[in-house]
């Protein structure tokens, strides 16, 4: 690394919050001892409680300790992670406390800023505006903004256009942190560097398309925002939909940030609009109820947190068509819940059957290939293929077998989304972050059925936690003549 390549400081605001400490902090101590962060470089963390230095390297460590994982943990390793911290006291409400983070940021008034916003999105617009009229924005100042942004497109646009007051689209980065996961970015990898795949991925060869996001957990202590958003504006809206455009985009002229979100943003233009009725046969919305899970009992979702009323949905399932000349009658089933039976993240590419069977049974014994990409627990990538079952058998027996697609890794250690992600908002890359237009397509998609459920167009359904989730889900998909995927 030359002398001033990825040189930056890195100021964390919410820096004392839950995501900093488990996400972030453990990101840029990997960032750094893995040479990828210039040891010049400061980690500034913005709080709000009042610390000392030496109390914040204390907090950090004891945090590190506990989320990341004890091999990777050495003090000489840490003592050179803590050697870049520092820590100044901000109260977001009140304007006049930014003195110490100026004079921390006035040292180095050339260097590229990183301004990770790890806050609720409620303080966005008032720290942009902070940073601005304490001089503190310069040309090479980049902010990142944590999701949500806002909870339908009318509250997302007055969140980007207060951020806008003070910074460039280009020098703004929203997150997803599912475009930071490695087989994410190997799904473009896949498409775009293999010929064997450009005549197969369509309407021609390609039945349908499934995407799952299923968590085993439960809100963990976020109740109080999760139940103001619910999985279509936490998952659905950001997450699904990412994966969705991936799957579905057209090739970029090029890797760079523009060329690649322009395509993705096609995508989202394309998904066909739902209409009341569309609502009523295509989407699923369904809270969890006590059941079990590995054994355990676990209580509904009102019940974990005492209330009564929440209209709060932890599962959505959709069939979601794409209205252009690749994916015309292709559907994409994408689901998502929390307390499930079991975390579980993957794309399902389901082809066709083949057009005739030679083989005994009518081909019975056919199933159709699948290309499977899972991220979650394990990132794996699987292509099934029949294959002729070894032996004598007067009639071939054929069986389907997984073809492994898992690159041998560059380092001994994979590295979490969040480090590619800080990374590149290091290195100025924006091709893995929302652009302004995606983030608007997809909730003026989103909105539409968000307004058909406030309005009961489909009603709650409920599923046991531990479960697959509700019926309604599999009934959707049957319905089709199609199921959901399920290896385990
Ligand atoms: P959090 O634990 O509540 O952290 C927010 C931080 O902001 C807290 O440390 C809090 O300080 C600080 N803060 C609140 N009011 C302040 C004020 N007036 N002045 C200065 N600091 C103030 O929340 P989080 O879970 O880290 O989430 C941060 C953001 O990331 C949110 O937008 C969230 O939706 C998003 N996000 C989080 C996760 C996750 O896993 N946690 C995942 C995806 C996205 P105190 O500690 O003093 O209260």
């Amino acid at each position: 690394m030359s002398e001033t390549e990825n040189l930056c400081d890195v100021i964390i605001f919410g820096g004392h919050g839950d995501l900093a400490f488990r996400k972030l902090m453990p990101a840029l101590y990997h960032l750094t001892n893995d040479g990828y962060l210039n040891g010049q470089s400061r980690i500034i963390t913005v709080a709000r409680d009042n610390m000392t230095l030496e109390e914040h390297r204390g907090l950090v460590k004891k945090k590190l300790q506990e989320f990341v994982r004890p091999d990777y943990f050495d003090e000489e390793k840490f003592a050179r992670f803590a050697a870049q911290m520092e820590v100044v006291t901000v109260d977001f409400r009140d304007t006049s406390t930014y003195e110490g983070l100026k004079a921390l940021l006035d040292l180095h008034p050339d260097r590229d800023r990183v301004n990770y916003l790890s806050t609720s999105p409620d303080f966005f617009g008032t720290i942009c505006k902070d940073l601005f009229e304490w001089n503190l924005i310069t040309p090479q100042s980049r902010v990142v903004l944590e999701k949500p942004i806002g909870r339908d497109l009318q509250s997302s646009r007055a969140i980007n256009e207060e951020v806008l007051k003070y910074f460039q689209e280009s020098q703004i980065y929203r997150i997803d942190h599912y475009l930071g996961k490695d087989t994410v970015q190997n799904i473009m990898a896949l498409r775009f560097s293999n010929r064997f795949f450009m005549p197969l991925w369509d309407a021609n060869n390609i039945d349908h398309v499934q995407i799952t996001v299923a968590e085993s957990v439960g809100v963990e202590g976020r109740w109080g925002y999760y139940d103001d958003y619910g999985a279509m504006r936490d998952m659905i809206q950001n997450h699904l939909l990412q994966l969705l455009c991936l799957i579905a985009m057209e090739p970029p002229c090029s890797l760079d940030a523009d060329s690649v979100r322009d395509e993705k943003v096609k995508v989202l233009r394309s998904l066909r609009p739902m209409t009341p009725a569309d609502i009523e046969q295509k989407t699923v919305r369904a809270q969890y109820v006590q059941g079990s899970i590995n054994g355990q009992p676990v209580p509904g979702y009102k019940e974990g947190v005492g209330v009564e009323e929440s209209t709060t949905e932890t599962f959505a399932a959709l069939r979601v068509d794409i209205d252009n000349w690749r994916w015309n009658g292709v559907p994409f089933y994408i689901r998502s819940g929390k307390r499930m039976r079991q975390r579980n993240s993957e794309i399902v590419i389901q082809f066709k059957s083949i057009p005739h069977s030679i083989f005994a049974n009518k081909g019975r014994c056919i199933s159709s290939n699948k290309l499977v990409i899972t991220l979650q627990p394990k990132e794996s990538i699987k292509l099934k293929l029949m294959n002729k079952i070894p032996g004598l058998s007067e009639q071939m027996r054929l069986q389907q077998v997984d073809l492994e697609l898992n690159a041998p890794m560059e380092t001994s250690r994979k590295p979490e989304a969040y480090e590619r992600l800080l990374l590149d908002v290091i290195r100025a890359n924006p091709t893995l972050f929302m652009r302004l237009d995606e983030v608007e397509a997809a909730w003026k998609w989103a909105d539409l059925i968000l307004e058909g459920w406030a309005e009961n167009i489909v009603p709650m359904k409920s599923y046991s936690a531990g479960s697959d989730g509700p019926s309604a889900a599999i009934a959707l998909i049957e319905r089709d003549g199609r199921s959901w995927h399920d290896e385990s």
